[in-house]
């Protein structure tokens, strides 16, 4: 029976500690403060990095779209959904990024899927880093090609794979087969960025396409906010900015030559068959690009990054007394099985706390919540196992204060709940050897 089958996945779900669940999350006045069921948080889980999102200038440019043009658009872009608010965007972000064209999608992860759909025909090849966004890696997946991930950020594991197709390819009577590189400029789960120059170099020496995914680095790192990309000096044939994270509102587009983008008109399926973006947010989207090239933009640029430094250098403080504070004997013990937690290495907003076991990362997400702290617990599929984790979001709303409050919570939590653990390893223990 159908029904047994959804209710066996959901129970499964819950034995695996990865029930997910939506809640009702009020931001009044800034990401940074959320209501949910009643109680204050401060968040520090907003992808809403430079605090545009209650930005009081892209309010009035909402207001003013909404009545220039009305709330939707009205049609598919192939039909009447194409305006003059999506074409003027268009064309600034194609210059402003450096390219001939940009072509506007709903949502990244549209545009994600819909770069690999138009591309991958059968016999072409698809690498990718291990840890790009789901939405690459369903496309990918889904596709005619055959995929192969790449070790994350392994410039050595990347060309093997080019190395060995060009030996021997997949399809050999593909008349013109085609190879897809795929990276990120940040990556999502884990804040790092990739070795653009170096791939780019790579890719370019087998005739690939590089296809970037730059969700996390446009609007906050490059001249003026224009991306990863821009910063490494690199000009991938498709790049793919997004508009829910710096930008704080929603959307995406894809850069990409003249050429590239006529054909992607023809054959784009989620162009032709979907209702355009309404022209009102292309007004707002505009607005955010006016306000990240000004001095605004920068200062917020400037506050994210010394917001970041801030926490990054008071979490090593945090290490050094929470190792001390914790006995020898407990650091040897966490040496087998689970782990001490730790921070991933990352100059970027995302501040990932990889804490390793689903419920150690869930009970320590609970502890920040009752302390007023909102962090969600990012868990596998999402990253790899054992590797469960606090997905910690710097944004340039946070004041100092607010960090160190967090830091504060972080190591009470963390303490608690390691000693916790210890304890019920002990009693594990001599219960074993009243046992035996
Ligand atoms: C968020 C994200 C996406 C999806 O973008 P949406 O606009 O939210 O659909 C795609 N790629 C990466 C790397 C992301 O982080």
């Amino acid at each position: 029976m159908w029904k047994e089958r959804i209710k066996s996945a959901l129970d499964q779900q819950c034995i695996d500690n990865r029930y997910r669940q939506r809640v009702i999350c009020h931001a009044a006045g800034s990401s940074i403060n959320i209501e949910v069921d009643g109680e204050q948080y401060l968040n520090f889980s907003s992808n809403d990095y430079l605090g545009l999102a209650h930005h009081p200038r892209l309010q009035v440019a909402a207001a003013r779209g909404a009545e220039d043009y009305g709330v939707g658009s009205g049609g598919s872009p192939h039909v009447t959904g194409y305006s003059r608010p999506l074409a003027q965007l268009e064309t600034r972000l194609a210059h402003w990024l450096g390219y001939d064209r940009a072509i506007l999608y709903p949502s990244g992860f549209t545009a994600n899927q819909a770069v690999i759909k138009v591309l991958i025909e059968k016999g072409d090849l698809i690498i990718a880093d291990r840890l790009s966004h789901a939405s690459l890696m369903e496309a990918a997946i889904l596709s005619p090609g055959r995929l192969h991930r790449f070790k994350h950020n392994d410039l050595a594991s990347l060309e093997s794979y080019l190395k060995r197709y060009h030996q021997s390819p997949i399809d050999s009577t593909s008349p013109h087969p085609l190879q897809l590189v795929v990276t990120e400029g940040l990556f999502s789960m884990d804040g790092d960025g990739a070795p653009l120059e170096e791939i780019a170099e790579i890719t370019q020496r087998y005739g690939a396409i590089l296809m970037v995914d730059d969700a996390h680095g446009v609007g906050i790192v490059g001249d003026g906010g224009r991306g990863s990309c821009n910063k490494a000096g690199i000009k991938p044939e498709i790049l793919i900015v997004t508009f829910g994270k710096a930008f704080g509102m929603s959307g995406a587009a894809v850069l990409l030559s003249e050429e590239l983008a006529e054909y992607f008109v023809q054959f784009s399926r989620p162009l032709i068959y979907s209702t355009a973006i309404p022209p009102m947010q292309a007004v707002i989207l505009d607005e955010t690009i006016s306000l990240l090239e000004s001095d605004e933009g920068e200062a917020r640029r400037q506050k994210l990054a010394t917001n970041i430094a801030y926490f990054r250098q008071e979490m090593e403080k945090m290490f050094t007394h929470l190792r001390a504070a914790l006995s020898v004997e407990l650091n040897a013990e966490l040496s087998d099985g689970s782990i001490f937690p730790y921070l991933i290495p990352s100059e970027s907003a995302i501040q990932p706390l990889v804490i390793g076991e689903e419920k150690m990362a869930l009970a320590l997400s609970a502890a920040l919540k009752a302390e007023g702290i909102w962090i969600s617990a990012i868990r596998p599929p999402t990253v790899p196992p054992k590797s469960a984790r606090l997905r910690i979001t710097i944004t340039a709303d946070h004041q100092e204060m607010m960090i160190d409050h967090l830091i504060a919570k972080l190591m009470q939590s963390i303490k608690l709940l390691l000693r916790e653990e210890q304890e019920s390893r002990r009693e594990d223990n001599r219960a074993g050897a009243n046992n035996a």
